[in-house]
C-alpha cells in the first residue's frame, strides 16, 4: 500500500500515512490534534512521460487506477484538477467573506465535508493557540510549513 502525506487543516501538522489506494482521497485523523487532515500529492511517482509526443492524443485511461493516476500526473491533468479545486475553494471563501463583513480569512475553517464556515472569535482563538503549539513541534521534526 502506498504512503501519502496529509496536511492538517486545523494545526498545520504534516504527516505520512500508509493507506490503501481507494482510501487516498479520504481525510485522515491528524496525528497531532485529531482533526481531519487533507491528503497531499504523493511524492513517490516513478512514472516518466516522453514530452516529444507533444500535442498527440493523450493515452486513454486503462482502468487500472494506480497507473491512470500516474499518467494523469505526468500529463498535468492532476495539476489542472488541483488548480480547479483550489479556485472553487477560494471562491467559497470569498463568498463567505462577502456574506460576513466582520470576518477575516483567519476566521474561516474547513468542515469535514470540505465546505467552509466562519468560526466564532472563541473558536478562532482556540485554533490560533493550537497553531502556536504545533509550529515548534513541526520545526523540531524538521518538516517545512510550506
Ligand atoms: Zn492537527
Amino acid at each position: 500500500m502506498p504512503t501519502y502525506d496529509y496536511l492538517c487543516n486545523e494545526c498545520g501538522f504534516l504527516f505520512e500515512k500508509t493507506v490503501s489506494f481507494s482510501q487516498r482521497e479520504s481525510t485522515q485523523k491528524c496525528k497531532n490534534c485529531g482533526e481531519p487532515a487533507i491528503p497531499q500529492m504523493t511524492r513517490d511517482v516513478s512514472f516518466s512521460f516522453n514530452p516529444s509526443i507533444g500535442n498527440s492524443p493523450k493515452p486513454p485511461n486503462t482502468g487500472i487506477s494506480g497507473y491512470d493516476h500516474k499518467v494523469d500526473r505526468a500529463i498535468g491533468k492532476s495539476a489542472e484538477f488541483g488548480w480547479e479545486m483550489q479556485e472553487k475553494r477560494a471562491e467559497q471563501k470569498r463568498a463567505l467573506l462577502r456574506n460576513n463583513p466582520n470576518a477575516e480569512y483567519g476566521n474561516i475553517s474547513r468542515n469535514p465535508d470540505n465546505t467552509y464556515r466562519v468560526m466564532s472569535g472563541e473558536e478562532t482563538n482556540k485554533v490560533d493557540q493550537r497553531n502556536k503549539k504545533a509550529i515548534p513541534f513541526i520545526k523540531k521534526k524538521g518538516r517545512s510549513l510550506g
